[in-house]
C-alpha cells in the first residue's frame, strides 16, 4: 500500500476524536475508512484525487478542532444548521469574536505539526517503509491489516442502523450509543442524513397548513389584533421586572404597575435554539403529549383561514441564504406555500436595529384591518449583543455592575454583562415602540423569548451550549430554558374582556411551555377553532400543564424541584 501517509493522516486528523471511547470497533472502522480512502488514490492513480482528499480531511480536522477548542461544541446537525443559518451578518462577528479568543492561536499550531508530520511522511515515505518491512516481517502486517478490515467491515452494520432511522429523534438516538463510531466523518454523515430527515418533517408541516379544517362560525371578537413578539437570547433575569437590580425594563415595569402588563412566573421552552424552538411554537402540537411539530398545522394558517390578516415582521430573516439552504427555519417560515398559506404580509427587509424594523411596520400598514395577527420575531438580545442596541441606549457600563461580586469576573466580562443589559433595555424600548402602535386598539400583545442565553451568570461562559446540557443540568435550565413571558392589553381590551384579564392574572403563576402557546392566543382572540385545546390552554380553567420536555427528552419539572 504506497498510499500509508494518506492512511495515518487520516487516522491521525479524523480518527484522534473518536477512539477515546470504546476503542475496538472505532479503531477497526477509521482503519476501515483510511484503507478506503488509500485505495481510491491508488485505484485511480490521480494526484489530484489525493490531494482533494487531503483536503477534504484537512477542513474537517479544522472545523472540529476550531469547534472543539473555542466553543466547546462538535460537528452535530444542530451546530451544521448554527452554522448555515447564521447570515452573513453574523458571520462576520462570529469572525471577529473567534479570532479575539485567546485559545484562538492553538489551531494554526495544531495545523502546523499535522502538516509537518505529513509532508515529512510523504517526503520519506519509501525509507519509512523499508525500515518497517527490515523489523516487522510483511506477513505480520498484512496479517493485522486483515484483521482490521474484516472487523471494520463488521462494525460498519452501524452505518446501516443509522439510515434506517426515519425520524431526528432516532438519530438523536442511534448517535447516543457509545458502540457506535464517533469520527468527524460519521458526524458530518450523521449531520446532513438527520438535515434530510428535518427537511421531510417540513414538507409534512407544509401539507399541514395546506388542509386547515374551521368551524362555520370563527366565533371572535368584532375587531381585534393579536400580536406575539418573538425576542431572543432574553435571560429571564435580566429583566427588572423579574428582580433585575439594575433598570432594564422601565417601560414594561411601568404597565405591569399600571394594570396592562401581566407578567407570567414559570415558563419554560423547549430548546435552546432558535429553530426547535419556532417549529414547535409556530405549530399547534404539544411535545408533553409526545406529538411532533410536523404533525400538525401552524397556527398562522388557521388564522388566515379564519379571516385574519396576518402579517409576519421578521428582523432574522435573511433572503440570501434561504435560496442555498432550503432545510433552514426560514424556508419553514417562507416556503412559498406556507408565504400563501399563513401570511397576508410578509417584510421585505431587515434592519440593523429592531427598532427599525418596528418603524417599516407602522409605514406598510396602512390600512386597518378589523382582525389581524401581527407577528415580530425580532434580533432580540442575540449574540454579539453590543451589535444589538443603537449608541444612545449605553446606557449601563461596567460601573454599574458593582453587585456583582464574583471574583473571577474579569473587566472584559463585566462590559459584556454590560452590552447585554443594555440590548435588554433597548429590547424595553422596541415593545413600547410596539405597544404605542396597537394601544388605541383591542388589542393584545404577548411577548416571549425563544429561549434563554448565559453571559457570565454564574460561571465564566457566555452563550450556550450546543445540546444545551452543560454539567449543571438546574443552571442550565435556569438561564438556558427558563424564559421571560408577558401578556400586555390595551385599555380597550381590557375594558371588552373583563373576564379574559382576571384569567390572565390567575394563570402568571400556572407552569407552560412554549410550544403550547397558539391555545393562549386562541384564548385571547377567541377564536373558534377546531385546533383548541382547553386542557392544554394556561388562561382555560381546565388547563393541565404537559410534561414540561426539554430538548426531546429531559424532564425539565423534576430537575427544577430536583435538591
Ligand atoms: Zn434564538
Amino acid at each position: 500500500m504506497a498510499q500509508w501517509p494518506l492512511m495515518v493522516t487520516y487516522i491521525m486528523l479524523i480518527g484522534w476524536i473518536s477512539v477515546t471511547k470504546n476503542p475496538i470497533p472505532r479503531w477497526m472502522l477509521i482503519f476501515l475508512h483510511a484503507y478506503l480512502a488509500a485505495s481510491i488514490v491508488t485505484f485511480l492513480r490521480s494526484k489530484f484525487v489525493k490531494i482533494l482528499i487531503y483536503l477534504f480531511v484537512y477542513i474537517l480536522f479544522l472545523v472540529e478542532i476550531t469547534l472543539e477548542e473555542l466553543y466547546g461544541m462538535k460537528i452535530m446537525p444542530n451546530v451544521l444548521i448554527l452554522m448555515i443559518e447564521t447570515n452573513a451578518r453574523e458571520s462576520k462577528e462570529f469572525l471577529e469574536s473567534m479570532v479575539s479568543k485567546p485559545s484562538f492561536w492553538i489551531i494554526p499550531f495544531y495545523l502546523v505539526i499535522a502538516l509537518t508530520i505529513t509532508i515529512s511522511l510523504e517526503k520519506n515515505r519509501q525509507k519509512i517503509c523499508d525500515y518497517v518491512i527490515h523489523k516487522i516481517p510483511t506477513k505480520y502486517i498484512k496479517a493485522c491489516s486483515i484483521i482490521l478490515l474484516i472487523g471494520g467491515c463488521v462494525f460498519s452494520y452501524s452505518y446501516y442502523k443509522l439510515f434506517s432511522c426515519k425520524e431526528v429523534n432516532e438519530v438523536d438516538e442511534w448517535y447516543s450509543h457509545m458502540s457506535n463510531p464517533d469520527d468527524q466523518l460519521t458526524k458530518l454523515i450523521l449531520s446532513i442524513y438527520d438535515i434530510k430527515l428535518g427537511e421531510d418533517e417540513m414538507k409534512k408541516s407544509i401539507l399541514m397548513a395546506e388542509h386547515i379544517k374551521t368551524y362555520n362560525q370563527p366565533n371572535s371578537h368584532d375587531s381585534i389584533t393579536i400580536v406575539l413578539v418573538i425576542g431572543e437570547s432574553y435571560i429571564r433575569e435580566h429583566a427588572s421586572i423579574y428582580g433585575y437590580p439594575l433598570n432594564t425594563t422601565p417601560f414594561l415595569s411601568k404597565e405591569k404597575n399600571e394594570g396592562r402588563l401581566f407578567v407570567f412566573n414559570n415558563m419554560i421552552s423547549p430548546y435552546n435554539q432558535t429553530t426547535g424552538v419556532i417549529r414547535n411554537l409556530i405549530s399547534c402540537n404539544s411535545i408533553g403529549d409526545g406529538e411532533h411539530w410536523s404533525s400538525h398545522p401552524p397556527f398562522t394558517a388557521i388564522y388566515k383561514k379564519s379571516g385574519y390578516y396576518v402579517s409576519i415582521m421578521d428582523n432574522q430573516k435573511d433572503f440570501g441564504f434561504k435560496a442555498l439552504y432550503s432545510y433552514s427555519l426560514n424556508t419553514y417560515l417562507y416556503n412559498p406555500s406556507m408565504v400563501k398559506n399563513c401570511y397576508n404580509r410578509v417584510n421585505d427587509s431587515t434592519f440593523e436595529y429592531d427598532g427599525q424594523l418596528i418603524d417599516y411596520y407602522n409605514r406598510v400598514s396602512t390600512n386597518k384591518q378589523r382582525k389581524q395577527l401581527v407577528l415580530f420575531h425580532i434580533m432580540g438580545q442575540h449574540t454579539e449583543f453590543e451589535y444589538r442596541y443603537p449608541k444612545e441606549f449605553s446606557i449601563f457600563s461596567v460601573d454599574s455592575l458593582s453587585f456583582r461580586k464574583d471574583t473571577w469576573l474579569t473587566n472584559e466580562m463585566r462590559e459584556i454583562i454590560a452590552h447585554y443589559d443594555n440590548a435588554t433595555r433597548y429590547n424595553d424600548y422596541v415593545f413600547e415602540k410596539i405597544s404605542n402602535l396597537f394601544c388605541n386598539d383591542n388589542s393584545v400583545i404577548v411577548y416571549l423569548s425563544d429561549h434563554g442565553e448565559e453571559v457570565y451568570d454564574y460561571r465564566e461562559n457566555y452563550g450556550r451550549d450546543a445540546w444545551g446540557m452543560g454539567n449543571d443540568l438546574k443552571q442550565t435550565i435556569r438561564w438556558q430554558y427558563m424564559v421571560p413571558f408577558f401578556v400586555w392589553c390595551s385599555d380597550k381590551y381590557k375594558a371588552k374582556n373583563p373576564d379574559i384579564v382576571k384569567q390572565i392574572e390567575k394563570a402568571t403563576e400556572h407552569p407552560g411551555m412554549l410550544d403550547n402557546v397558539c391555545q393562549i392566543l386562541f384564548h385571547l382572540s377567541k377564536l373558534n377553532t377546531p385546533y383548541y385545546n382547553a386542557s392544554r390552554d394556561m388562561l382555560s380553567p381546565k388547563y393541565h400543564c404537559p410534561k414540561r420536555i426539554i430538548n426531546d427528552k429531559i424532564n425539565s419539572d423534576s430537575i427544577i424541584n430536583s435538591k
